[in-house]
């Protein structure tokens, strides 16, 4: 059976290291925004270039306090990709803003620089941008349209720790950036976690503050702050796995560079490498088939498993029935027929070619 990833594996690699980090909080008797906390939001600052990060409880909770941070007036439109997981949308409609949806690029399945300026109305206040599957959307475009119209930028960066545009990594390239460390992402926690990035001292100081009950002081409430903070245990935790996260972002390259190369089936479409292949970190390797019921089962036969990123769009969820009546004609094709092949850092190289070799067997 190849596992479409094979977290218990990825994690126990570095079992010593991480027993010795949960030893380590366990006996400093401090278990909440202590000194591995510190080091870490230092260290995944450096990591991402940035002047300043913000550990937080998960990647949603990173999402909203960011957006609040912005303090937006309260009819604020936010542009977002119509294609992305619920939590990109879940976030702005949570800080009670509006969500405008815009389809994607096929051929990167981000948003569309093209697309933005029908988005565009007196209301709109920032664009939350989106690097789905891992790959760095194009920020250049996108910050000089936010520049032109006077709009913030969000990143939401949960699906693409590492990736760079012109050797400077996402999270550096918006006013304000969001992370998340689900077990599942590229750096992954072992339980929930999430992280701000930016390179505005005066948002950095919000979002700490909003994070933490709204409080620098003990007991002195500046503005209605959550409860988010990243746990001490996480946090060390973190630590050990950001040392190997570039190592496991270029196997999950070299991984899906395979897949690109041998993957010839016409039943199928494998994605774009990009220009520059550090552009890309795959945390999903994302394939598209109008066949993808048959696919997947075939794939399960053959002892693949393989899961859908994601089988329906924001608009079309039962939670958002005041979006039910868009009609978003390239997202909707590309949620009935995308499909992930299994893409992870423990793959041996047996088990990619034989990823590849049932791909290439399929037929109707
Ligand atoms: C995972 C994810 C989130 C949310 O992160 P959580 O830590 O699960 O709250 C947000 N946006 C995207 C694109 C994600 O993939």
């Amino acid at each position: 059976m190849i596992k479409f990833l094979n977290l218990k594996e990825i994690n126990l690699r570095h079992r010593d290291e991480l027993m010795q980090a949960m030893a380590d909080v366990l006996d400093s008797g401090f278990y909440v925004r202590g000194q591995q906390y510190k080091a870490f939001c230092e260290e995944f600052a450096a990591y991402c270039g940035t002047d300043h990060a913000v550990g937080v409880a998960n990647g949603l909770d990173a999402l909203e306090v960011a957006i609040q941070a912005l303090d937006l007036p309260p009819d604020s439109e936010i542009i977002v990709p119509a294609n992305t997981y619920i939590a990109s949308v879940l976030a702005i409609s949570n800080c009670g803003f509006t969500p405008v949806l815009v389809e994607p690029d096929e051929k990167t399945y981000n948003l569309d620089p093209e697309k933005l300026a029908q988005a565009l109305t007196p209301k709109t206040k920032a664009i939350l941008v989106v690097h789905l599957y891992g790959r760095a959307a194009d920020m250049v475009a996108i910050n000089a349209f936010a520049k032109k119209n006077d709009l913030f930028v969000i990143e939401d960066c949960a699906q693409a720790h590492g990736a760079e545009i012109d050797g400077r990594r996402v999270g550096n390239w918006s006013d304000i950036a969001a992370f998340s460390f689900y077990p599942g992402k590229n750096l992954g926690a072992l339980g929930d976690g999430g992280a701000i990035a930016t390179n505005n001292p005066e948002f950095a100081r919000k979002i700490s503050s909003l994070s933490n009950y709204g409080s620098f002081q003990k007991y002195v409430n500046e503005v209605k702050g959550r409860n988010s903070r990243l746990d001490e245990l996480q946090a060390a935790i973190l630590r050990v796995k950001l040392k190997y996260l570039d190592e496991d972002n270029e196997k999950r390259r070299i991984i899906a560079e395979t897949y690109a190369k041998k993957i010839s089936n016409p039943l199928i479409t494998i994605p774009q490498l990009p220009d520059n292949r550090l552009s890309a970190v795959w945390h999903l390797y994302v394939i598209r088939t109008p066949e993808r019921e048959a696919l997947q089962s075939h794939l399960d036969q053959a002892g693949i498993q393989t899961l859908c990123h994601y089988p329906i769009p924001p608009h079309q969820q039962k939670a958002y029935a005041e979006l039910l009546h868009l009609s978003l004609p390239l997202t909707e094709s590309i949620h009935q027929e995308v499909l992930s092949l299994p893409m992870d850092p423990t793959m041996t190289h047996e088990d990619v070619e034989s990823v590849v070799d049932a791909v290439n067997a399929f037929k109707i």
